[in-house]
């Protein structure tokens, strides 16, 4: 195809903004101001309480870099599949397979897979399996590779400039090296098992591999506490008795079991304070951030940990995996409609040749943008729910505004976002608004 060239010199000039956009916001000079910026709330005469300048340089500075990889990265997936790069990745992976396995087909590597092994009772060549997970798994390297400058300045020198960060270079590195072997492992098995089952079954594979999608979020949910969070922090129950002892008050008066509360030492890497609800079935726990122990009085922690009961309480957790699952699969065969009806167009030997992943990729992409205002706009609810159960379990509305007003100064966010921030990237309401409502709420009592 003769466009292919002008595809190559985009996807050129893409990854160069990549590798290069470090320097822009660098030039900004906002990173480097940082420390000199007062990071304390203050108020209005009415009593409106507004962020701190050092919150307003944070968001100032990250706002653009989230924006600009939204932007920027379903247009390199793109030129990558329109470049040609993404046949020619696969081509070369069939090659080598080829090349070392039996030096007598060197040459015609299409037919190779016939001479290899089959996968049983599904019929599909180990070898066909092997290449897509390699196309995968060197896919996402680059892409990992490419980003690793954009990460490591969005992270950890701003992480760094804004005092929000504790970690060393190294520290990060190995986080990041960790997770990129748990990412590439996960998504290397994940496309491997959807492009093997589109291979046996052409027709019905959306089917099969909803169910698989939503046990899979399942099994993830439940393995990840034990498996994946103990690989970057050290995980113990939470020891303080008194802490305890309100604990079990609170579950008491919600007619509830809350056995499993979690410390985890975020304080090795942020500065930031925050906790978490997650699992379902007799697997649930309450996770906290050491930060929060350290930094915070026990009613305002008693008000956090009412606040994740009610997650609890609501079963959000599993909620949240129904709605993956039953969005998953609607998209599942909306992938399916639209590889039936593009795979000839990109240049592809079918619907379920591994080369049309970053077409696949970018689309998912693009739809997940249009998805976002409806998904932080149910978890924006959510949250409003846990607040609601958190004021009535702890009866402590003042402890509660108190806590998101220190929330407003340690972790540097606005207190009062633009309308439409709020309406795409926010998953909890604003700050603004929780504290009105446990003041509202004080107020109705
Ligand atoms: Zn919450």
């Amino acid at each position: 195809m003769k466009h292919h060239r002008r595809y190559r010199w985009f996807l050129l000039s893409l990854a160069l903004i990549i590798l290069l956009s470090p320097l822009l916001y660098w030039s900004t000079g906002i990173g480097q101001a940082a420390a000199g910026l007062s990071a304390e709330t203050s108020r209005l005469p009415d009593g409106t309480l507004l962020s701190s300048p050092k919150a307003e340089a944070l968001r100032n500075l990250s706002l653009p870099m989230r924006l600009q990889r939204m932007l920027i990265y379903p247009l390199l997936l793109l030129a990558f599949q329109f470049s040609g790069g993404a046949v020619a990745l696969r081509s070369w992976l069939e090659h080598i397979k080829t090349h070392r396995n039996s030096g007598e087909l060197k040459g015609t590597p299409f037919l190779s897979s016939h001479k290899f092994p089959q996968v049983p009772f599904l019929k599909i060549p180990w070898l066909d399996l092997l290449i897509i997970f390699f196309f995968v798994l060197l896919f996402n390297l680059a892409l990992s590779l490419l980003y690793l400058p954009f990460n490591f300045y969005r992270s950890f020198t701003v992480g760094h400039q804004f005092g929000l960060s504790t970690l060393t270079a190294l520290g990060w590195f190995g986080d990041w090296a960790k997770s990129l072997l748990i990412n590439l492992s996960l998504d290397g098995l994940t496309w491997t098992g959807l492009y093997g089952l589109m291979r046996w079954l052409p027709r019905r594979w959306p089917l099969p591999a909803g169910v698989v999608l939503v046990l899979f979020t399942g099994v993830m949910v439940l393995l990840e506490p034990v498996l994946i969070t103990p690989l970057f922090y050290q995980v113990r129950p939470l020891e303080d008795a008194q802490l305890r002892a309100r604990i079990l008050a609170l579950a008491d008066r919600a007619h509830m079991q809350v056995d499993s509360v979690e410390v985890i030492d975020a304080s090795s890497k942020t500065t930031q304070v925050n906790a978490y609800f997650t699992g379902f079935g007799g697997a649930q726990r309450i996770v906290l951030y050491d930060t929060l122990l350290r930094d915070y009085t026990p009613d305002q922690i008693e008000v956090v940990l009412a606040h994740e009961m009610g997650h609890w309480y609501y079963q959000h957790v599993l909620l949240s995996i129904v709605g993956i699952g039953a969005a998953g699969w609607l998209g599942l065969f909306a992938l399916q409609w639209l590889l039936h009806r593009t795979w000839r167009w990109l240049g592809l030997r079918g619907p379920a040749d591994i080369a049309g992943l970053p077409f696949v990729l970018a689309v998912f992409t693009l739809v997940s943008y249009l998805a976002l205002p409806f998904e932080t706009g149910i978890s924006r609810f959510a949250e409003r729910q846990a607040d609601h159960f958190a004021l009535a379990a702890s009866q402590k509305p003042q402890a509660m505004v108190e806590l998101f007003e220190q929330f407003a100064v340690q972790n540097l966010s606005l207190v009062d976002p633009p309308a439409w921030e709020k309406l795409i990237f926010y998953t909890h309401p604003s700050l603004a608004e929780r504290i009105r409502m446990a003041e509202g709420w004080e107020a109705s009592q």
